[in-house]
């Protein structure tokens, strides 16, 4: 009936709130943070921070049509493990999330299946083919929280600013995957040095800049609000920073690979390495963490891209682009951000809660009296080896294998339910 978690340190960026308390949870709210508080049962967090559920805005779960990759059941287990009570599922699935009853679909699955809270993104056109628009108003009616053809850019300049026209009159924010097409013609990794040596066809940072400043561009002919998925590059950071500068309505993210690895994790041909955008070079690495600190970069998604070892474990060329991510992000922002003192643990954990959740304007991200119950207990100073065999994920596809991190979920609850618990 009544949780009390006693004796943690309670961080919640939304109320600038970062003090020694006590959190009551009775049913699926929030009854108070106080000192001294009592409950039917006590969760000891000594030594723990305490902080709203983890919210991640781009994540791949692959149901309905990849379930061999992941399913909805086991993202959300993933999830819940990584700290994350809610996040937000990309439409490119099979068949995509491109109209009211796919929208619906997912959300039953949810229902049905989740641990945590599950916001579906659907397509901003139909069959993701960049051409004609989906009914925006029918998608947000049922419950869809943003519009994105992730996966693939919208190529035509003329299709992508109607889509934002209509998004903005429906009140959806449009998710931007920036990518010119043209210019990747069959890249596997970043064109640089690197892919010069390897001898491996790359894909130069322009593929991803020149989409970005055309989103930028757009947002500011129509007036929409715009996200940009995934910023890999130095040159997208100081886009979007001059965008913002000029009052355009644009915010972005970054996943933690983009932070922590260069290009030279390709050297090994590991598949596992290969994503889209790809890693890039050292310049980048430290603009990322430069836009992060600035608020350049509005917050930190994970892009979740199950795949499964047998799709994996081919020659680089033919390996599917992405990685699994959500079991690793808060000891990645951790380890990489937070101990070497780029961030203080309160800016990482806005970074991953209130930030993105007020992007999408989700009723997620903060621990307010009454509010929903989603709360993560972390101990920031555990140490782990990142163990893909043991992942809650149904894959595998991670380059952090064997890599020691610091930052361990010990409980994640979700509307006042363990969605996790650490064993
Ligand atoms: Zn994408």
């Amino acid at each position: 009936m009544s949780v009390v978690i006693k004796n943690g340190h309670v961080i919640d960026p939304a109320s600038n709130t970062s003090a020694p308390l006590d959190v009551l949870i009775i049913g699926d709210r929030i009854a108070r943070l106080g000192t001294d508080l009592r409950g039917s049962e006590e969760i000891d967090a000594t030594g723990c921070i305490v902080c709203p559920g983890l919210v991640d805005i781009h994540v791949h779960f692959r149901e309905p049509g990849f379930e061999s990759k992941e399913t909805i059941a086991t993202g959300s287990q993933a999830a819940a493990r990584g700290g994350f009570t809610s996040v937000v599922t990309m439409p490119n699935t099979e068949p995509p999330i491109d109209n009211g009853g796919m929208v619906e679909f997912v959300n039953r699955r949810a229902r049905e299946t989740a641990c945590i809270k599950v916001w579906p993104a659907a397509a901003a056109t139909k069959g993701r083919a960049g051409a004609e628009m989906t009914e925006m108003a029918e998608l947000k009616a049922v419950g869809a929280v943003a519009v994105t053809d992730d996966g693939s850019d919208i190529a035509s300049s003329w299709v992508l600013r109607r889509c934002l026209e209509y998004a903005d009159m429906c009140g959806l924010t449009y998710l931007g995957h920036c990518e010119d097409a043209s210019l990747v013609q069959g890249g596997a990794m970043n064109a640089g040095l690197n892919s010069t040596k390897l001898g491996l066809s790359g894909m130069p940072k322009a593929m991803e800049e020149i989409a970005v400043a055309r989103l930028v561009r757009l947002a500011k002919l129509t007036g929409a609000k715009v996200h940009v998925c995934h910023v890999s590059s130095a040159g997208s950071v100081e886009i979007v920073r001059w965008a913002k500068a000029r009052g355009i309505r644009v915010t972005c993210e970054t996943a933690p690979h983009y932070f922590t690895l260069t290009d030279d994790a390709v050297t090994t041909f590991d598949t596992n390495a290969k994503m889209n955008p790809p890693l890039r070079e050292a310049e980048d690495v430290a603009a990322i963490k430069e836009g992060l600190q600035d608020g350049a970069i509005d917050c930190i998604a994970t892009d979740h891209a199950p795949h499964t070892p047998t799709e994996k474990d081919v020659e680089f060329d033919y390996a599917p682009f992405g990685i699994v991510g959500l079991e690793t992000s808060l000891g990645l922002v951790v380890t990489e951000l937070v101990e070497p003192g780029l961030l203080t643990m309160e800016q990482a954990i806005r970074l991953m809660t209130w930030a993105p959740a007020q992007i999408l304007d989700l009723p997620a991200g903060k621990l307010a009296q009454d509010g929903p119950a989603d709360v993560t207990v972390f101990d920031p100073h555990a140490e782990w080896t990142v163990a893909p065999e043991a992942f809650l994920s149904r894959s595998r596809n991670t380059p952090f294998a064997g890599r020691v991190l610091r930052g361990r979920v010990k409980a994640t609850l979700c509307d006042g339910r363990f969605a996790y618990r650490e064993a």
